[in-house]
């Protein structure tokens, strides 16, 4: 990989996401060389994935370029590289560029898609996990409503327009707002000869709320909010197969669709080597300490999403989110620092800021852990501190201003169709 031995210890860190760029930044003025190693050249900003799938915003401004954001740091590595495997006793990583030793290692690789085991619905569901697949799905919804005019077949015409999202959370409430959006300001334009009124938004939900992680104010008042638009909410519905054509539930409730997009779960990213029952537990994450360490390793750490840590108030594991992800980062920058001078570990306590989702223009639901509110000044909130986590001076300002423009115009600009639709989720 052309990395020079030096005389400080190499950290390597796989994955370049919140919870790898928070660490990086952390280190990145100390005595370590830092390598970091992730198959995409730039940080993706996951929470505004849906905007991108939905034409709001241009993929480019909700990512960054990862040798940019340690650009000025010396003892700072990037290699664009896929980690395949990880070989504890040899303290080396294999990957497709070559292998690299290391002297205390770091998993940050996020999460995957969860199916479930279900192969059918991995084939023909839409995953909205990164931005190609964001892009893919942008170009299938447009691509829809243009085969959508040309048939002739009221029943294709119906399962083109229908859009059924698997799963409740953030990202399925977000997205189903979006869509609606859609289907209000942006269809009856573009597509004066069709009549858009047919175009369908499921929300399909296993359990007995949306939202589950939020407030049951919150939760009831996204509801509120994505009924008004028109979307359709099943709640204590399962989707239990769907083939490209038929999305089947375990009731009698049937969906015709071109359009499945599975937001339901997702799972730890699990890299060889350390995937075996001893380090791995429910949802496929990696079970560490206090210290982030992985279990039975002192120079072994895992962070985010890929990390099982339990806390008093998540026995089950702290969520997946961006918050604890950052934190967790920007501790273990400590603790490296502390390991490495011998000085005892601190624990790692996690600040929890609260959750929020916004369901469209001037909707949105906030839960601070002793405020909840909800509506426009919700939505002015979650914009505010979506633009403040994003990386990047440039990106923040086109995105504001994109949001300004798309809020007077009523519009949604980056309805296009670069890369035709590939039926491909691996992307
Ligand atoms: C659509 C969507 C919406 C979301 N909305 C919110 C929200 O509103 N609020 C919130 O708090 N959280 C949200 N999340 C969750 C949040 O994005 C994650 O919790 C967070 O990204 C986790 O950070 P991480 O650093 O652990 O992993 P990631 O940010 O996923 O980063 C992992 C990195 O590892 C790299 N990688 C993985 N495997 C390998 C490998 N083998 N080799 C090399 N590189 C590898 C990946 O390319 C990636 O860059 C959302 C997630 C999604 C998908």
């Amino acid at each position: 990989m052309n990395i020079p031995r030096t005389s400080y210890p190499r950290v390597v860190i796989i994955g370049g996401g919140f919870a790898g760029v928070a660490l990086a930044k952390k280190l990145s003025k100390q005595e370590v060389q830092v390598v970091l190693l992730d198959k995409h050249n730039y940080h993706t900003f996951q929470p505004l994935l849906y905007q991108v799938s939905t034409g709001g915003l241009e993929p480019d401004s909700i990512a960054y370029p990862i040798r940019k954001i340690l650009k000025d740091f010396p003892n700072f590595y990037f290699r664009l590289a896929n980690v395949n495997e990880i070989d504890s006793k040899k303290n080396k990583v294999k990957t497709n560029i070559g292998n690299l030793k290391f002297d205390y290692l770091v998993i940050a690789s996020g999460s995957v898609t969860n199916y479930f085991g279900n192969a059918e619905i991995e084939k023909h569901s839409m995953a909205m996990k990164t931005i190609p697949q964001s892009l893919n799905l942008r170009s299938l919804i447009l691509e829809n409503f243009e085969d959508a005019l040309l048939t002739s077949d009221l029943n294709e015409r119906n399962a083109l327009m229908n859009f059924v999202i698997v799963g409740g959370g953030p990202t399925g409430v977000e997205l189903a707002g979006a869509l609606a959006e859609i289907k209000k300001g942006i269809l009856p334009k573009d597509y004066p000869d069709l009549d858009t009124r047919l175009a369908q938004i499921h929300v399909v939900q296993s359990g007995d709320c949306i939202l589950k992680g939020m407030s049951s104010k919150a939760s009831q008042k996204a509801e509120d909010f994505l009924e008004k638009l028109g979307v359709n909410i099943w709640k204590n519905v399962r989707v239990t197969n769907y083939d490209g054509k038929t999305a089947t539930t375990n009731t009698d409730l049937t969906f015709e669709t071109a359009t499945l997009i599975w937001a339901a779960g997702v799972k730890g990213a699990t890299i060889n080597g350390l995937n075996s029952e001893d380090f791995i537990t429910k949802g496929n994450r990696v079970i560490v300490n206090k210290f982030s360490q992985v279990k039975g390793f002192e120079h072994i750490f895992a962070i985010g999403d890929i990390a099982y840590m339990e806390a008093e108030d998540f026995p089950n594991g702290l969520p997946m989110m961006a918050q604890p992800a950052i934190q967790q980062g920007e501790q273990l920058g400590d603790n490296l620092l502390n390991l490495i001078e011998e000085k005892p570990l601190k624990s790692f306590v996690y600040k929890d800021k609260g959750a929020m989702a916004t369901i469209g223009r001037n909707k949105a639901v906030v839960d601070l852990k002793n405020w909840r509110f909800q509506g426009v000044f919700a939505w002015f909130v979650w914009m505010f501190v979506h633009l403040f986590f994003l990386i990047g001076f440039r990106n923040r300002m086109v995105v504001f201003v994109n949001w300004v423009y798309n809020y007077i115009r009523f519009d949604r600009e980056a309805r296009l169709i670069i890369r035709p639709f590939k039926n491909k989720n691996n992307l």
